[in-house]
This record gives structure tokens, C-alpha cells and sequence, in this order.
């Protein structure tokens, strides 16, 4: 389907639980966030629908985000009832503590690739940055990603002034030994992020000029140079050739990331579910204001409760 913009929507990325087993200090708040009531989080059943009703309305790659996605209950039957639609790729954005064990049954039950987030190579700064998780953990899950055939892998890196950029060449050099492809990601003033923004935000142009990357190619919303990739939401804002909506975990449609509007499609069935897809897609903006720390992100949810 096709936006007021011109735009092809064919991406729709999925939240499928606000919980999470980390605490990243740009992304939740050290207390982690009040649980909902069950009640107030989609359904298996009702993913499905929203899934379906828009591979309808032609959208052909989903993926599934979360908070942490490998948290959720009814995951597998999640993954397995997408994959029976059809589509071109379905993929799903994980932190990596619980994908150990958990590769071979999403491989199983029909998912395509993984990415996986991953901020730094160094123990104790992984620690500091997830308040407390365990690297090895993360590790062992790329392991797993790889020799069940989760691929092409993809690790996620958000490029963090003072925390992480000193290890911007490791990044590189694992990407080459694990063979898997790296993406380095602007922090972006949202959520949490905002009152660390000012002092930890840096240009992906650092990595260009770290690494001399030469010759990037454009695709979709990254800057390609061989498999590292770039996403510049901050420097070289991507609303152009936006092509995605998303679904959170209590069931309302965010046509953008960084504006305030969504639509519950909560209890929506059919023609009414399918309507309302579409008003989101028609409602999705030129393009968000510009993120700085003078004009953060409009979106009055933080990234732990959209998925990324
Ligand atoms: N828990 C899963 C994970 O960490 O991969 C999925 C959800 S997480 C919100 C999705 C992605 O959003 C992660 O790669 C995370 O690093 C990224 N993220 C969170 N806050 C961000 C911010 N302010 N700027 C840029 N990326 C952010
Ligand atoms: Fe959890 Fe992912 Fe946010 Fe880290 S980035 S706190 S792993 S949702």
C-alpha cells in the first residue's frame, strides 16, 4: 500500500511484549517499567489477525520486537502462524541472553534471521550498560543464531560517545571473525535516551572516518559499505524512504516512531481492522521534526515500549 507521500508501506514491525530481562540505561529506567495487567497486552490470536490484516494490505517483511521478545509467552506460536502467511522475510530483533536456547526452536518454527543488539565487547562495560547482564550469555546466542542457520545475522550497535566508541575497529574485527554483518545506530534523543543525549550522542560519521569506509550504497534505511551498515536517524534523517508502521504490545499502531500519534486497532476484527490499518498508513507524517536535544522525539512512549 502506498502512503499519502508516495511511499510503499511493506514493513511492519511488531512488539510483542513491553518486558524485558535487561535494563540498557538509554533505553529503561534503573526500576525497569510498572508490568501491565495481562489483559491489556495483545493476544496470540489478535497478533495474528493484525498480522494478517496487513499482509493484506500488502505488507511483506514483519519483525518482531519487544521489549524482549524471547520473553514472551506463545513466541513460537507467534513466529509459526506469520510464517504460514507467506511473506518475503520475518525476522526478530533480540538482546541475545536467552537465544542459546532458544535459536533452534525459532529456526524451527519459521523464522528467517535474527538480529541481535550488542553494545560493547568489554564484560564489565556491558554490565554497566544493561545494569547487570552477562556478555558470554550474548555471545553464546550469536553462537547458537549462526549454526542453526538464523541468517544473515546482523548485530546492532548503538554508537555511544564515551562508552563505546573506543571500540568501534573490535566491532569491526568480530564482524569479520564471527562473519556476520554490523550495523552501528545513532542514539536517537527518545525515551530514556533524552537527558543522556547531549553527553553521549556521536555521528555515525565517526565510523566512517575510523574505519575509512569508502563508497557506501543506500539500502532502504542504512548506509551499506560491504556488511557494515549505517543508520543515521540523527544525522541523515531516513523519512523519505520511510516503508514500515508498528504495532505495540497493548495493540495500537504508531504510523511513526518519533510523533505522538496512534491508533488503537484494540478489538478491532475484519473490514474494521483492515480499516484502520489503513488510516494509519495514511496518517503517517512527511516526516518527523528534527531529533536534537532541543526537539527530541515527539513519541510519548520510550523505545522499550515500541521495539526500535
Ligand atoms: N530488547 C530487544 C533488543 O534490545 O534488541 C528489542 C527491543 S530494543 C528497544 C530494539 C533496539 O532499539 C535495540 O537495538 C536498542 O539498542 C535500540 N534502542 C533503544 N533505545 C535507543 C535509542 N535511544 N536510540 C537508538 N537505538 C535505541
Ligand atoms: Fe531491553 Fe532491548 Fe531496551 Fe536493552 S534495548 S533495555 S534489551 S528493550
Amino acid at each position: 500500500m502506498t502512503d499519502n507521500c508516495g511511499r510503499v508501506i511493506d514493513y511492519l514491525r511488531i512488539s510483542v511484549t513491553d518486558l524485558c530481562n535487561l535494563r540498557c540505561d538509554y533505553c529503561m529506567p534503573a526500576e525497569g517499567i510498572a508490568k501491565r495487567k495481562h489483559s491489556d497486552i495483545m493476544r496470540v490470536e489478535e497478533i495474528l489477525d493484525v498480522a494478517e490484516a496487513a499482509v493484506g494490505l500488502g505488507i511483506r517483511k514483519i519483525r518482531i520486537t519487544g521489549g524482549e521478545p524471547l520473553l514472551r509467552r506463545g513466541l513460537l506460536d507467534i513466529i509459526s502462524g506469520i510464517a504460514e502467511l507467506g511473506i518475503d522475510d520475518l525476522a526478530l530483533t533480540t538482546n541475545g541472553i536467552l537465544l542459546s536456547e532458544l535459536a533452534a526452536p525459532l529456526k524451527s518454527a519459521g523464522l528467517n534471521r535474527i538480529n541481535i543488539s550488542l553494545d560493547t565487547l568489554n564484560p564489565d562495560m556491558f554490565k554497566n550498560i544493561t545494569r547487570g547482564g552477562e556478555l558470554q550469555n550474548v555471545l553464546d546466542g550469536i553462537a547458537a543464531a549462526k549454526s542453526t542457520g538464523l541468517t544473515p545475522i546482523k548485530l546492532n550497535c548503538v554508537l555511544m560517545r564515551g562508552v563505546n566508541d573506543n571500540e568501534i575497529e573490535a566491532f569491526a574485527d568480530l564482524s569479520e571473525r564471527l562473519d556476520v554483518d554490523l550495523r552501528f545506530i545513532e542514539l536517537m534523543p527518545i525515551g530514556q535516551a533524552k537527558s543522556l543525549w547531549r553527553e553521549r550522542y556521536l555521528s555515525n560519521d565517526a565510523v566512517v572516518q575510523r574505519l575509512g569506509l569508502k563508497n557506501g550504497i543506500q539500502r532502504g534505511v542504512a548506509m551499506q559499505y560491504g556488511r557494515i551498515g549505517l543508520i543515521d536517524p540523527v544525522s541523515r534523517a531516513f523519512c523519505g524512504s520511510c516503508n514500515r508502521i508498528r504495532l505495540t504490545a497493548d495493540g495500537c499502531i504508531k504510523p511513526c516512531l518519533h510523533s505522538e500519534g496512534e491508533i488503537s486497532i484494540r478489538n478491532l476484527r475484519d473490514e474494521e481492522l483492515t480499516y484502520a490499518l489503513k488510516l494509519a498508513i495514511q496518517a503517517k507524517p512527511v516526516s518527523h521534526r528534527g531529533l536534537t536535544n532541543e526537539a527530541p522525539s515527539d513519541s510519548a512512549r520510550s523505545m522499550d515500549r515500541i521495539g526500535g
